[in-house]
C-alpha cells in the first residue's frame, strides 16, 4: 500500500459500537440467565432513535439470540472473544494478535453472524455513514487515487460510490464486517480483479503474514535502480526490477495480493516507456534548449525532470514517471556509454523521437 487513509475518517464508528454492545448484552444476559434485553431498549440510547425502525436489524438480533441460547457457555466464550479479537485490526495486521474466524466457530453461529452483520453493514449507506466516511477520505488524501496500485483514479464524493473493500473479508471475519477500520475505499481493478476475497493476513497455505494496516500513517516509494537497460523487450525498454522502499513483509503480502509488480510493468511501464523518452527529449528540447548537448548536460537535465516529477506526487500511474528517470540518471552517471549515447540522440536537436 503505497500509503495510508486518515484514522480521522473512522470516527464516526457508531454503528460498528452499537452492534459490539447488542451482541454483547446478548451473551451477558443468557450467561446470567436473565430475560434478554427487548426492542429497542437493547439499542444503545445514544443511537436508540437512529436505529429503533430498523425491524431488519431487530429480527437478524433476535435469530442471533435464539441461536447462541442453544449453545453451551464455553460456545459461547468463545464467540464474544472471536468479537473482540476480530476487530483489533491494528494487532491482527502486524501480528501482534490473532483470532479465529468464522468456519471455526459453532456450526449453528454461522449463518445468525453472517445475516446480522451483513445487514449492517447495508445500514452504513441507508444512514448516510458510508459517504460520510469516504468524503472524510478524500479530503484527506493529497492525491485521489487508489493507493493499492497507484495506477486508478477515484472520483469525487457524489459520483457513484468508488468500491468499499472489507480489508479482512467478511467471509472470514464477519465481526469486522461494520467496522470502519476495515472497511477501506479500493479502486475497482483491486478490489474485483486482484484482491477478491483473499484473506489479507494468511497465505494460501494458512500461514499468517503480516499487512499493512490501512488507517495509520505510512509511504512506501516504487525504486527501479536495479533495473538494466536494453535487456527488456524489443531490446530498447529495460528489464525491470521494482523494488519498495522501505521494504517490509507489509509489501511482499501486498504484492502478492494486489499482484503489484506484475501490473506496474506490465500495465504501466512497458507501455509508457517510450513515451516518457520522446516526452523527456521534447521538454528538454523546449526547456534546456542546447542543440548538442554532452552527456553532464543531459544528465543533469533528467535528475532536474525527474525531481520536478516527484513534486507531483502520486498522479495516478504517471507518478512511476520519476523512479524511471531516476533509474536513468543512475545509469547513465555510473558509466552506461550506450545509454549515455542515446539519451544524447534523443534530446539533439539532430535526433531522432
Ligand atoms: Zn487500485
Amino acid at each position: 500500500m503505497l500509503f495510508g487513509y486518515p484514522m480521522a475518517a473512522t470516527a464516526e464508528n457508531w454503528l460498528h459500537d452499537c452492534m459490539v454492545e447488542m451482541v454483547t448484552a446478548i451473551h451477558t444476559n443468557l450467561d446470567a440467565g436473565v430475560p434478554a434485553a427487548t426492542w429497542p431498549a437493547i439499542i444503545p440510547a445514544a443511537h436508540r432513535n437512529d436505529l429503533h425502525s430498523r425491524t431488519g436489524l431487530r429480527e437478524r438480533l433476535d435469530a442471533y439470540r435464539v441461536a447462541v441460547s442453544g449453545l453451551t457457555p464455553t460456545e459461547r466464550q468463545q464467540i464474544a472473544t472471536c468479537l473482540t479479537q476480530q476487530n483489533r485490526i491494528d494487532d491482527l495486521c502486524s501480528c501482534a494478535g490473532d483470532c479465529v474466524l468464522l468456519s471455526q466457530l459453532p456450526p449453528a453461529s454461522h449463518a445468525p453472524i453472517k445475516n446480522l452483520f451483513d445487514y449492517s453493514f447495508s445500514l452504513l449507506a441507508e444512514i448516510g455513514v458510508r459517504d460520510r466516511h469516504y468524503e472524510a477520505i478524500y479530503s484527506g488524501m493529497n492525491c485521489h487515487v487508489c493507493p493499492f496500485c497507484g495506477c486508478e483514479y477515484f472520483d469525487a464524493p457524489g459520483a457513484p460510490r468508488e468500491d468499499l473493500d472489507h480489508y479482512l473479508p467478511k467471509s472470514r471475519y464477519p465481526f469486522a464486517s461494520v467496522n470502519l477500520r476495515n472497511l477501506v475505499p479500493m479502486g475497482m481493478r483491486c478490489n474485483e480483479r486482484y484482491k477478491l476475497d483473499a484473506d489479507i493476513l494468511r497465505s494460501a497455505d494458512g500461514t499468517r503474514r503480516r499487512a499493512f494496516d490501512p488507517y495509520t500513517e505510512h509511504n512506501v516509494e516504487v525504486r527501479l535502480n536495479g533495473s538494466v537497460p536494453f535487456a527488456g523487450i524489443d531490446g530498447r525498454i529495460p528489464s525491470w526490477t521494482i523494488q519498495f522502499e522501505p521494504d517490509s513483509p507489509e509489501c511482499t503480502t501486498w504484492d502478492e495480493v494486489f499482484h503489484v509488480r506484475e501490473r506496474i510493468q506490465r500495465d504501466v511501464l512497458d507501455p509508457s516507456f517510450v513515451r516518457w523518452l520522446r516526452e523527456f527529449a521534447n521538454w528538454f528540447k523546449r526547456r534546456i534548449a542546447i542543440p548538442e548537448p554532452d552527456a553532464e548536460i543531459v544528465q543533469h537535465a533528467m535528475l532536474q525532470y525527474a525531481e520536478d516529477l516527484t513534486l507531483l506526487g502520486f498522479s495516478a500511474r504517471e507518478f512511476l514517471r520519476a523512479p524511471v528517470f531516476k533509474m536513468l540518471h543512475f545509469h547513465c552517471t555510473s558509466g552506461n556509454d550506450r545509454l549515455n549515447t542515446l539519451m544524447i540522440e534523443l534530446v539533439s536537436m539532430k535526433g531522432a523521437n
